[in-house]
């Protein structure tokens, strides 16, 4: 906040960089959090000329921020927040009518998600449910070759027992439910998997799977490269989280009355069905995606940025598969997301307006039982993924058959 700066401080501090007394970083050391980033503004506007005053504006407070979510800090990069809904969810977790709610700038995307959502209501709601959850690690160690890469993945398979007291040491709420070994030359990878309740869980599952790394360590000849060996595989397009899942495994579902699809989206459920068909499957197919949606990244950013996600992991919410079923009586819809990492305590979550984007669900904080609140959000999420789904495939859908209703000259 502007006011709580020492102006005077900031401007000298500001100076002291310039000379080269002091660096960025150490601004914290030598002033609050709130007047340290006044002096970086500073310095900042006087090296490039931008002029930071909205930068400066915010509403968090600033020892919070940089404590524990940011270094080096200059104020904040607003992002519009929006709601849509509200929405009926029939969820394992979640149960009842909500608002989601959304921060982006890509203007329309409120207004496709809200359409979704109405429909799916009118409907009679989405269920959704979590099919898998397990936040991963996997670090990398070194052997003299294959004899020993095979007698380490052996000796991991006996003695997880030993690994998890030695993981969940580390940890009240963490706990480790398998450890799979992949074995490349002299190379081994131990995927690590917990259940991390309500967190998303990363920086848990690091130092938990660090001290079962102290372990095989002092009892085996293998030596370990990197605590992250990639195989986790946090943050990068990987195969491994579309098919065995991260974090949540979450689908939601609705299935929309005939009259509802043709009357309120324009077109029919067979030709949401070729597009879904044509363009989600099959030309995801072939251009060799791992997400077979339209626009499930869109959702995920969206709504991880209004609830205090890590960004980052949108690369791994984008793998979802939409299947779509003209049925008889009408349209059956559901999106599967293989890999979606949330949670409702840590990171970003205790940032206030992340905070109220949790309370806007009702389920800011530690759920109960644990994990439960983290669960729900995914059930949130993957309902809000199938809503945008279901209105950008009826749009795509209807142009086609208003474009075949011209063509057959009605
Ligand atoms: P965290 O903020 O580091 O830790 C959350 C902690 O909250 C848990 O370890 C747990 O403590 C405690 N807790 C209290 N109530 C809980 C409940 N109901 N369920 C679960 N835990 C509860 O958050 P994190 O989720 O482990 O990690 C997320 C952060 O990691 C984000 O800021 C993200 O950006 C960052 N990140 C780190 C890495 C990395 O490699 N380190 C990679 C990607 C992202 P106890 O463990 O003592 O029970």
């Amino acid at each position: 906040m502007t006011d709580r700066v020492d102006a005077d401080t900031a401007e000298a501090l500001a100076d002291r960089v310039e000379s080269g007394d002091l660096r960025l970083y150490e601004l914290d050391d030598h002033a609050d959090a709130d007047t340290a980033a006044a002096a970086r503004r500073l310095v900042v506007e006087r090296d490039s000329g931008a002029e930071l005053e909205t930068t400066g504006e915010y509403a968090f407070p600033a020892e919070q921020a940089a404590g524990s979510n940011i270094e080096n800090m200059i104020g904040a990069a607003q992002i519009p927040m929006g709601v849509a809904g509200p929405v009926t969810i029939d969820g394992g977790a979640f149960e009842g009518e909500t608002y989601l709610p959304l921060a982006t700038t890509e203007g329309a995307l409120l207004a496709s998600v809200n359409r979704g959502l109405s429909v799916i209501d009118d409907a009679g709601g989405a269920t959704a449910r979590v099919t898998k959850q397990g936040m991963t690690r996997a670090p990398v160690f070194r052997t003299s070759g294959i004899a020993e890469s095979q007698a380490l993945a052996e000796w991991a398979r006996e003695n997880t027992d030993r690994l998890r007291e030695a993981a969940e040491s580390t940890t009240s709420h963490g706990k480790l439910l398998d450890v799979t070994p992949y074995v490349v030359g002299d190379n081994v990878f131990l995927r690590f998997r917990y259940d991390t309740a309500d967190a998303m869980g990363m920086n848990m599952v690091t130092i938990a799977t660090g001290e079962a790394c102290d372990v095989i360590e002092r009892e085996t000849d293998a030596s370990l490269v990197a605590l992250s060996g990639n195989l986790c595989t946090d943050k990068k397009p990987a195969a491994i989280n579309a098919v065995e899942g991260r974090g949540r495994s979450v689908t939601a579902e609705a299935t929309l009355p005939r009259e509802f699809v043709e009357e309120t989206l324009k077109t029919t459920p067979e030709a949401i069905a070729e597009v879904n068909t044509r363009k989600n499957l099959i030309g995801s197919a072939k251009a060799g995606s791992l997400g077979f949606n339209a626009q499930v990244a869109n959702v995920v950013a969206a709504m991880y940025l209004a609830t205090g996600q890590d960004a980052a992991q949108v690369v791994e919410g984008s793998n979802g598969i939409v299947s779509v079923e003209a049925r008889e009586d009408g349209l059956y819809a559901a999106v599967s997301l293989a890999s979606i990492e949330v949670g409702t305590v840590g990171g970003g979550t205790k940032l206030p307006t992340q905070a109220e984007g949790l309370d806007v669900l009702g389920i800011r904080g530690g759920g109960d039982p644990a994990g439960s609140n983290a669960d729900a959000l995914a059930e949130c999420v993957a309902t809000g993924a199938l809503a945008g789904e279901l209105s950008l495939l009826s749009a795509l859908a209807s142009r086609n058959l208003s474009s075949a209703h011209a063509e057959l000259g009605r």
